[in-house]
């Protein structure tokens, strides 16, 4: 059996079909240009799964789609995404006007969860959290190999869980959520504020004294070169994740924390530190959860979505 996955995101809709191990046959994106009206982003998908299709020479069983925001699951519609301007889209039902298979629909940051466990870092565990630190913080819960997407679609949300009471706004308007700590556009105001406090700091230079162009990367870069306030700013980034991650083990204690998204690729000079202030905080005598870094980055939303139904 082959399966179709898309990964559909605010700039690119990628897709790709893959076979029982999540092995790629044929793989491509288009941009979302998500700007549009959604019925021309659907049609543009729905040519791409085709186009694939046709060019793969296989039939999948059906397509899974990773979609932002709360997500239908069981009449397969997008009830919200907010960087897509989607409210309410049928999706299924728009996608079977182009194209004659089941569709299945989920959110991208549990596609990402499933991909992860099933073929990714998470292979081989029946109960595992998924994490991505980019643009916000998303999550997936996976217990005894079932997602967990609560009662009516808005569960799981691990980003949006207070560890901060009063702290920084939230896009989703609260304050002081995981993700306004511990996502790379956090990251990233934190290390321009500390750029602008501390003149003399590296983040400067490695910035060409520019802060616009500071990155999730800059101040783990500075870091590396001894620099004390991007230090100062990546310790504060990974203590503020570390009590989300705390959390999360407290209640649900899974085999394994899966983290991926962009702030990701720093690997140990996240991982490690983090390791031991979660291993410190955690309840219990020692931490039994691991924590390790993604292996399949964007590749896992479409093979998880092509897993939706599997
Ligand atoms: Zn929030």
């Amino acid at each position: 059996m082959y399966y179709l996955g898309v990964d559909l995101g605010g700039t690119n809709v990628a897709a790709g079909i893959v076979d029982e191990t999540g092995k790629f046959l044929i793989k491509e994106s288009i941009p979302t240009r998500g700007n549009r009206k959604q019925e021309e982003i659907v049609k543009d998908i729905a040519a791409l799964c085709k186009k694939l299709i046709s060019a793969s020479g296989v039939k999948p069983g059906y397509i899974g789609i990773g979609s932002p925001g709360t997500c239908d699951t069981v009449n397969g519609v997008v009830v919200y995404a907010n960087n897509l301007n989607f409210k309410n889209v049928p999706i299924r039902q728009m996608m079977n006007r182009y194209i004659d298979l089941p569709i299945y629909l989920g959110n991208d940051a549990n596609c990402a969860a499933i991909g992860e466990s099933m073929v990714g870092v998470g292979r081989g565990y029946s109960s595992s959290l998924f994490i991505t630190l980019g643009t916000g913080v998303g999550g997936g819960i996976i217990l005894n190999n079932q997602l967990v997407t609560g009662s009516f679609f808005n569960g799981g949300e691990l980003g949006h869980t207070v560890i901060k009471f009063d702290g920084e706004k939230c896009s989703c308007g609260r304050y002081g959520c995981l993700e306004a700590y511990a996502s790379a556009t956090a990251l990233i105001r934190e290390t321009k504020i500390a750029a602008v406090k501390n003149q003399n700091s590296l983040i400067n230079e490695l910035s060409n004294n520019d802060i616009t162009s500071i990155t999730a990367k800059t101040a783990f870069d500075a870091m590396k070169k001894n620099d004390i306030t991007a230090t100062n700013v990546v310790n504060e980034y990974i203590k503020h994740l570390a009590i989300g991650l705390v959390n999360f083990v407290n209640i649900f204690e899974p085999e394994i924390i899966i983290i991926g998204g962009g702030v990701s690729a720093q690997g140990n000079f996240l991982i490690e530190p983090l390791k031991k202030l979660v291993s410190q905080e955690s309840y219990g005598e020692s931490l039994k959860t691991k924590i390790e870094i993604a292996l399949l980055g964007n590749d896992a939303g479409i093979i998880g979505a092509a897993f939706l139904n599997k």
